[in-house]
């Protein structure tokens, strides 16, 4: 039996990992939840899955939802309803959960992800930009409390599927596999008047918002280098991304002798999630299956960085090391919000990254504060 903590449950993973809840209710048990706006969705959630803790961050929304569950004649175990950071803390560190999804969208999740692993609990990683500001510090915590870090990201999970089982020493060097996003083969001028609804239409992936457009400028698949780097302590010039179009290679790893070890399958994030949750078991999962013969064929290109340059950004900063991948995550935050606000174009996304890392002068190895600190002075700019 495993006792659950998700933050973020309701987003697109926090509802898939619930999905997997409903398939497996004698093994596992959401003990605390948290979500922000969508009070519908977490009344409901409360309803099914009876959690002890419920943090809803927006201070108002946590009223409402105290008075919503307060006047449900079928919520019989009312749950403790707290808000803030304080509140997804507490959500973290839940005394009854053995392992926190961290299913929240944003550096909000270094502190809370922090907290867990002080609190001994194992952390099923969905929120990549925590890892890409934080990794230094996260992994180095997680090795001192004795905590396993289950990478949630599809691609993070095929390489953790593809190293079971090999001595890691022989380990020569990733391949981390991206879709190319629905701009693939477009030039720089094609991609002046992008909208939002335009980048929001992925080819492969159904997801939430922010990982959507992340997806389609390659930050994304930026910030999973920088994540790759710190989960499996690699260096940046040993992991190769590789446009797979298809996204049937989640992502593969090469050993010393040549044989490279891959994850296949068709896109469906449940099974990262279920195999995080389950490691090193392997329960049914419903879905669809690859079938070769239906698929025909699968096409390899290379990335081009100087249309996508948040991608050639993101090893610029992991090299440079300290804060300054830090600095790429929030530049990026930053300048995703504001194109979706309508402030800034689509181009600007990147040109804001390039502009806010150029200007930085890099603090080498800061603490969690500074860190979080730096984040917060960018997001507010
Ligand atoms: P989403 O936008 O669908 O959901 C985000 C969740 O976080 C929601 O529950 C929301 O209420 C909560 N949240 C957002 N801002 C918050 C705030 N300021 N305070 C408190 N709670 C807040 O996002 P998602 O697509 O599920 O992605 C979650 C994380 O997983 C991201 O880091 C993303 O990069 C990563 N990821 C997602 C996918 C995917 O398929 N969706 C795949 C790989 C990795
Ligand atoms: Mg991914």
């Amino acid at each position: 039996m495993k006792h659950i903590s998700i933050l973020g449950s309701t987003g697109s993973i926090g509802t898939q990992a619930l999905e997997i809840v409903r398939g497996h209710r004698n093994e596992l048990i959401v003990e605390a939840i948290s979500g922000n706006n969508n009070i519908e969705l977490l009344l409901q959630q409360i309803s099914e899955f009876s959690p002890k803790l419920v943090c809803v961050y927006k201070e108002e929304n946590a009223k409402r939802l105290s008075e919503l569950v307060s006047a449900d004649p079928c919520i019989k175990d009312k749950p403790e309803i707290v808000s803030g950071m304080e509140g997804l803390i507490k959500v973290a560190v839940y005394p009854g959960s053995d392992i926190v999804l961290t299913a929240i969208v944003g550096m909000i999740g270094i502190r809370p992800t922090v907290e867990a692993i002080h609190a001994g609990k194992d952390i099923a990683l969905a929120n990549k930009e925590t890892l890409v500001c934080a990794g230094h510090i996260i992994m180095s915590e997680a090795a001192r409390c004795a905590v396993n870090i289950y990478p949630v990201d599809s691609e993070h999970s095929a390489i953790f599927q593809s190293l079971q089982g090999n001595p890691r020493r022989s380990l020569d060097k990733i391949i981390l596999t991206a879709s190319g996003g629905p701009f693939r083969g477009r030039k720089r001028e094609e991609l002046e008047k992008v909208t939002l609804a335009d980048a929001l239409k992925h080819p492969n992936w159904s997801m939430g918002q922010k990982v959507t457009i992340d997806s389609s400028t390659l930050a994304n698949k930026g910030l999973e280098v920088i994540e790759a780097r710190w989960l499996f302590n690699v260096r940046p010039e040993k992991i190769q991304v590789v446009i797979q179009p298809q996204s049937i290679i989640h992502s593969a790893v090469q050993y010393d002798d040549g044989a490279i070890i891959a994850q296949l399958g068709t896109p469906d994030m449940k099974l990262p999630i279920q195999y995080a949750f389950f490691y090193p078991e392997r329960p049914f999962l419903a879905g669809d299956r690859v079938d070769f013969f239906k698929l025909g064929s699968i096409t390899f290109e290379k990335p081009d960085t100087e249309t996508f340059k948040a991608l050639a950004l993101a090893y610029e900063a992991i090299e440079t090391g300290g804060s300054m991948p830090c600095v790429f995550n929030a530049a990026n935050e930053r300048a995703v919000a504001d194109f979706v606000a309508g402030k800034i174009s689509y181009l600007g996304i990147a040109d804001f990254i390039e502009k806010t890392i150029r200007s930085h002068k890099m603090v080498k190895d800061p603490g969690l504060d500074e860190i979080i600190r730096i984040g917060e002075d960018i997001m507010a700019g």
